[in-house]
Order: C-alpha cells, then sequence, then structure tokens
C-alpha cells in the first residue's frame, strides 16, 4: 500500500522532532520516520534564542524546570606555550541577559519535544529507517525498512552526518575529519560552579566544565582519542587526570555516569533546500562541540523552515520547490558564517604555529579589554 503525505520528517534526533511538530504545527500533514535509538547521552548548552524559539514553539514549558543556567563563560589559557592568552570571564550581566543560555541533557529535551508531538492534529509518527528515496513527477517516493512505501510533496532529512536524504537530492557535501574526538560524562566536584561554564585550553583541544546544577557538572574534553581512552582505562587513573586537567580548582572530583567519545569532523553543504527535498541539523552541518554551535544553529534551521512552510501556499503548484529554494536561500550566510566562527576558533586552538597562536592571544586580550568587541563576541555566540 502506498500512503501520501505532504511532509515527510526523516530523522528522530532533537532536531527531526522539532521539525516534525513544527510542520505539523504550520498545517502541513506530517510523516516523522524516527527509528528507536539508544539514549543521547550529550548535553547542549543552548543560548537565549534557542530557547525562546523551543518555548514558542511548544516544545518545552519552563527551561528552569529542564536545564540549568550559564551565566559566565570562564577561558583559561593552559597551554605552556611561549604566547599564552590571558584568563577571560563573560558575564551575561554586563550583556544586559540573566544567562547566556542554559544547560541542558539531551535526553530531556527529546522527553519534552516527544511530549510535544504526541497526539499533535496532522503528525504520524513511524519507528521506521528511510531505506530509499527518489523523485518523479513533482512527488518523492519513500520505501521504509518496515516494508512501506509512501509519496511525500517536501521531503525533510534531519538524519544527521551520513545523511540518507542529501545523497537522494544530490546535495555536495564537504566533510574533514579531525584527529581529536570528544569525551563526555557528568562529574560530582568539590565545589559548586554556580553557574559558570570554565573552558580550560590545552594544544590537543579544550577540557570544558559546563554546570549541571548544585556540584553536578558536565564534562567535553577534546583531546586524541589515544589519551582519551588511555585516560580512562583505569578508574583511579581517570580521577587523577581529570583533576590535574582540571588544575586542582575544584576539589575532590568524582565520576557519576558512563563516559562515552564521539569522534570529531566538520560538515557543510552546498545549500540546504533544493528540489523539494530540505536539510536540517547535522544532516547540513557539523562541527567540533567547541563554542556550543551544533544545536543552537539545527534549532534555528527549524525556525527558518517554519518561517518558510508558514509563508507557503501548499494549494498552489511546485509549493514545495519553493520552500526548499527559499529555506536553502534563507539559510546559506547563517550557516557560512557559523561554520567558519567556530572552524577560526578551532584551528587557532590548535595550531602549533606562532603566528596563529599570537592572533588568538591578541585576541583574547582584545576581548578582556574592549567593551564592544566583547559586546560583538558575545552576540556571536548567542547565534544574533
Ligand atoms: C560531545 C558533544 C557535545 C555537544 N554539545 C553541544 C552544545 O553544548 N550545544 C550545541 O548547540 N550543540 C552541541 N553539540 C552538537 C549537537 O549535539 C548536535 O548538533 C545535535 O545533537 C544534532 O542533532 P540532529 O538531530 O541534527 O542529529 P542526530 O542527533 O545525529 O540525529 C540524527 C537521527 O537520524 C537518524 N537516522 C539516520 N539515518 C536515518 C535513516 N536513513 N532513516 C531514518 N532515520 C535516520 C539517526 O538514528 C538519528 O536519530 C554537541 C555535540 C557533541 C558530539
Amino acid at each position: 500500500m502506498t500512503n501520501h503525505t505532504q511532509i515527510a520528517v526523516i530523522g528522530g534526533g532533537l532536531v527531526g522532532k522539532a521539525t516534525a511538530v513544527a510542520a505539523a504545527r504550520a498545517g502541513f500533514s506530517t510523516l516523522h520516520v524516527a527509528p528507536e535509538a539508544p539514549m543521547d547521552r550529550r548535553t547542549s548548552a543552548l543560548m537565549g534564542p534557542s530557547v525562546d524559539y523551543m518555548i514558542e514553539a511548544g516544545l518545552i514549558d519552563d527551561p528552569e524546570t529542564l536545564g540549568v543556567p550559564l551565566t559566565r563563560i570562564r577561558i583559561i589559557d593552559a597551554t605552556d606555550r611561549f604566547l599564552r592568552a590571558p584568563e577571560t570571564v563573560f558575564s551575561a550581566a554586563e550583556f544586559g541577559h540573566q544567562a547566556f543560555g542554559w544547560n541542558f541533557a539531551n535526553a530531556r529535551l527529546g522527553e519534552s519535544f516527544s511530549r510535544a508531538a504526541a497526539g499533535g492534529a496532522n503528525l504520524a509518527l513511524r519507528a521506521a529507517t528511510l531505506k530509499s528515496a527518489s523523485r518523479a513527477d513533482d512527488l518523492w517516493r519513500l520505501e521504509l525498512d518496515d516494508g512501506s512505501r509512501l509519496t511525500a510533496e517536501l521531503l525533510v532529512g534531519a538524519d544527521g552526518k551520513g545523511s540518507s536524504v542529501r545523497k537522494a537530492a544530490g546535495i555536495a557535501v564537504r566533510e574533514r575529519k579531525f584527529d581529536q574526538a570528544a569525551l563526555v560524562c557528568d562529574l560530582e566536584l568539590g565545589r559548586e560552579l554556580d553557574g559558570e561554564s570554565v573552558e580550560f585550553h590545552y594544544p590537543n583541544g579544550p577540557f570544558t566544565l559546563v554546570p549541571a546544577g548544585g556540584t553536578r557538572a558536565n564534562l567535553v574534553w577534546i583531546d586524541k582519542p589515544e589519551t582519551l581512552d588511555d585516560a580512562r582505562r583505569e578508574k583511579e587513573q581517570f580521577l587523577a587526570r581529570l583533576s590535574e586537567k582540571s588544575r586542582h580548582l575544584f576539589g575532590a572530583v568524582s565520576v557519576v555516569s558512563p563516559s562515552f567519545v564521539f569522534p570529531l569532523s566538520s560538515l557543510s553543504v552546498d545549500v540546504a533546500g533544493r528540489d523539494a527535498a530540505v536539510l536540517v541539523g547535522e544532516s547540513a552541518h557539523a562541527f567540533p562541540p567547541i563554542g556550543a554551535q551544533g544545536l543552537n544553529l539545527g534549532l534555528r534551521d527549524v525556525a527558518s523552515l517554519n518561517a518558510c512552510l508558514r509563508a507557503a501556499n501548499p494549494g498552489s503548484y511546485g509549493w514545495a520547490d519553493a520552500v526548499a529554494r527559499s529555506y536553502g536561500a534563507a539559510r546559506r550566510g547563517d550557516l557560512a558564517r557559523t561554520g567558519m566562527f567556530v572552524d577560526g576558533l578551532f584551528t587557532s586552538l590548535l595550531s602549533p604555529h606562532l603566528p596563529a597562536q599570537a592572533l588568538r592571544s591578541v585576541g583574547l586580550w582584545g576581548l578582556k579589554t574592549f567593551p564592544l568587541l566583547r559586546k560583538h563576541a558575545a552576540s556571536l555566540g548567542m547565534g544574533q
């Protein structure tokens, strides 16, 4: 049997869930194709504009009940390089905000997004994987791994870095794999972070503690995979490494969750929408988890697609092509800007070359000294 839907959203990560809710609430019959997935153990620092979007879209209620406010960001150059950057602290209050954003457990966000989707008009969920997609006569023809077939007018790829939708739509991708990976786990510290996210910058990548409430912290440690594997092989050695990497500033440290290691790569596309197909989240962009940009950018994709859908005329011929075109054009600047920002930051952090290190030190000195520069950097970091 072949079913028909106006919009098919492929992928059940946070961006896929948010997109399915937005498409259905914009009045389109929507099928969300999302296979069962293991629990997402990552946490996400989401900035004010992302949190505002989630509230407006009905994806979360009060951020205070789900996440922990981030009120300060401290950057410490922990390298022993000849040119070291000064320690720099950004406070949300100096920019007139109560908080830069909130730190959420992805699993809790996912539950909240699923509650928003449950029972919604226009929205059906299928726990399946997309096997193939091709377009003929202005319709996408989809085959799922549960044996079902369906047609869709607009196809949305929220299916991550290896996106099948991207391949089916023939959208070219540039990918770069890094020598680094990211280790994440939850820690109990000897003292509270009190809303402050602390980034220690080491030559192989940052070691970041993000406040998770009380004396809890979420660790994101970027380093060579062999260093990370070696460090967590034995419990006592792991604790000693964590204490040493955090410069023994937080008293006794204990690990209170399993640790996971994510390989790092960056990915960008020529265009995020064309031929009645659009890409949202990591199917369109990925980068190392520094500066908390990935999911923030993914939620901006969803907000932008939502605006395109609400401006569309689904009764008219070629409406899905028009949405894909306008979405592709609307996302171009933000995707390029954010990609450049994160790439530049990551490259300057890791660079062994003196000129890049000098540039970074001068940059951080400038950020420490000049209020306008601080304001500009804070706006950029918040995706404004
Ligand atoms: C260590 C780490 C820390 C991070 N911290 C932050 C942070 O603080 N702030 C921030 O903004 N971002 C952060 N990010 C980035 C953020 O986690 C990602 O950008 C975001 O989770 C991507 O969501 P997504 O839904 O696009 O992709 P994914 O979560 O990868 O979801 C893709 C989904 O598609 C499904 N899928 C794949 N193929 C198919 C198919 N053929 N059919 C159906 N389904 C399919 C998969 O099963 C998966 O569920 C971090 C990332 C890492 C690795």
